[in-house]
């Protein structure tokens, strides 16, 4: 969608002030996200005068000489609520209450009239126009965000169309697509288990939609669907895997196991996995060893799609990093790429043909871009958070590639050949609070994440998924994408 496609939607539901909606875009509105909620900001933070700007462009509601200033969604709106048929009393009684309360607020009396008759529509003029000048301000700025609501309605588009599936049927389904499409039972299991864990958890962008892209890698003979890890010699406090070029979710099979297990007697290990790829989000293999009782830290580099703070072409992947501290209930786990935003949102945008915020990228001649596509093809991604973001990101590098001892991602693209398909390592620590703060040491932090907790307005992350999990159900997931893995699987033609 452009800039003008969006105005000419939205322009008018804050009546006569297409500014709100080009402030909305200008600001990097997402317009497939809650569209009334961001305009709704823009009228809030516009300043008094551009408040009242907006009050007074709304047209009079006892006027009905007025009429050629009238929107075509006002006229329809007043003529609902009969305005149009008033009798000559109720027409002077409005102009007798408009005049007051012009006189005493100016602006002209506002009101959301869907649901009401005349005598009602009346019965709160005469209330409110006894009203303070800061209550009735207030008041006509909830009644206009309450019209724009109501007009916003109908113009929305409709969501892309979804279907109910259960855990059970949505895992069957997407380990039938990777089997059909080449994968031996070990390794289609292993990611229906993290496709359908991040579905469930509403992680949208490492669930369902990740499977086509598991089957562009098969296809591409660069990831091995039939790979059996084996861990290879390496120093005790090591665990390294080589992945025999199939998905990480294989390698940690043998892995994370092996991992615990070592943290477990000495503390503290690493688990290195190389010659992998790595699709999926990261909290998956750091919340397996929190719910065993360990700290745990993962991050991978993929291919260059971040530019460096400073830099307009990429040299860094957007190299996730995932933290978990095990809890009495479900874990502590943040899991965040350190691009501004994770580069499967920006895909899912494209693909619903929304447009993403400023500072998530640039595109191919450095300049800052809210289209998906201008990003994805040609452009580059930017880090959270400037240089600081940049700083982790390079961590992330010298980790996943320089302890690992795999690719960097600047190389990955080489050794992907144009396939989409990242090769590289990953990078997985695991500490034993126990064992290293010795007796309380998970109790004191569980006080303080308690303390944590206990402020307004926090919440802790990984709350959101464990809420989505514990919400349990079927998920719904874009038909299209159902359809997409029915004949992946073979079951039928999309
Ligand atoms: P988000 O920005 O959505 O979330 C980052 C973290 O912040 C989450 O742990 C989230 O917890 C937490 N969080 C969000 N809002 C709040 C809040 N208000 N208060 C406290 N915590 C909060 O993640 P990204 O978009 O950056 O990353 C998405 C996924 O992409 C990750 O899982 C990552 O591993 C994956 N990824 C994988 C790559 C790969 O190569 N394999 C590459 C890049 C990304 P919660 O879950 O509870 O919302």
């Amino acid at each position: 969608m452009t800039r003008d496609d969006f105005v000419a939607r939205y322009g008018a539901i804050y009546e006569h002030s297409h500014w709100v909606a080009e402030r909305a875009w200008d600001g990097g509105i997402d317009p497939g996200g809650d569209v009334a909620a961001t305009l709704r900001r823009v009228v809030e933070r516009a300043g008094h005068e551009a408040q009242l700007a907006l009050l007074r462009a709304h047209p009079d509601l006892a006027n009905r000489l007025g009429r050629s200033a009238l929107t075509d969604h006002s006229a329809n709106e007043q003529a609902g609520a009969g305005l149009d048929q008033c009798s000559d009393e109720e027409f002077a009684e409005f102009q007798s209450l408009n005049t007051r309360y012009v006189e005493t607020f100016g602006f002209p009396f506002i009101i959301a009239v869907k649901g009401l008759d005349r005598e009602k529509i009346l019965a709160a003029f005469r209330a409110r126009v006894e009203g303070t000048p800061e209550t009735e301000f207030r008041r006509a700025l909830d009644e206009v965000h309450k019209i724009a609501r109501l007009r916003l309605a109908p113009v929305q588009p409709a969501p892309p169309p979804r279907e109910a599936i259960s855990y059970d049927d949505l895992h069957a389904l997407v380990k039938a697509a990777l089997i059909h499409q080449g994968a031996d039972d070990l390794n289609a299991d292993a990611v229906a288990d993290t496709v359908c864990a991040a579905e469930r958890d509403g992680a949208e962008s490492h669930g369902a939609f990740r499977v086509p892209g598991y089957v562009k890698a098969l296809n591409s003979g660069l990831t091995n669907g039939h790979a059996r890890p084996r861990i290879v010699d390496g120093p005790p406090a090591a665990v390294i895997v080589d992945a025999d070029h199939g998905v990480t979710p294989t390698a940690y099979t043998i892995g994370l196991p092996a991992l615990a297990e070592r943290a477990g007697t000495m503390g503290a290990a690493v688990l290195a996995v190389r010659n992998t790829q790595h699709f999926a989000a990261l909290w998956h293999e750091v919340e397996w060893l929190a719910e065993r009782g360990f700290a745990a830290l993962a991050c991978t580099a993929n291919f260059p799609y971040l530019a460096p703070a400073g830099a307009v072409r990429p040299i860094f992947g957007t190299n996730p990093l995932a933290f978990a501290y095990p809890r009495e209930g479900a874990p502590l786990v943040f899991d965040m790429a350190t691009s501004a935003m994770a580069r499967g949102d920006i895909q899912i945008a494209a693909r619903d043909g929304r447009s993403v915020p400023l500072g998530v990228g640039i595109d191919a001649e450095g300049r800052p871009t809210t289209d998906p596509n201008a990003i994805l093809a040609g452009g580059s991604q930017l880090p959270f958070g400037g240089h600081k973001g940049s700083a982790i990101a390079l961590m992330v590098e010298l980790l996943a590639g320089g302890i690992v001892g795999d690719l960097f991602s600047d190389l990955a693209a080489e050794q992907a050949d144009g396939s989409g398909v990242p090769p590289g390592g990953v990078f997985v620590l695991a500490l034993s609070p126990d064992l290293i703060g010795g007796p309380g040491t998970r109790a004191r932090a569980e006080a303080f994440i308690d303390r944590l907790a206990a402020i307004p307005g926090i919440r802790v992350p990984g709350d959101r998924r464990h809420a989505n999990r514990a919400r349990g159900g079927p998920m719904l997931v874009q038909s299209a994408l159902l359809a997409t893995m029915r004949s992946l699987a073979g079951l039928e033609t999309a």
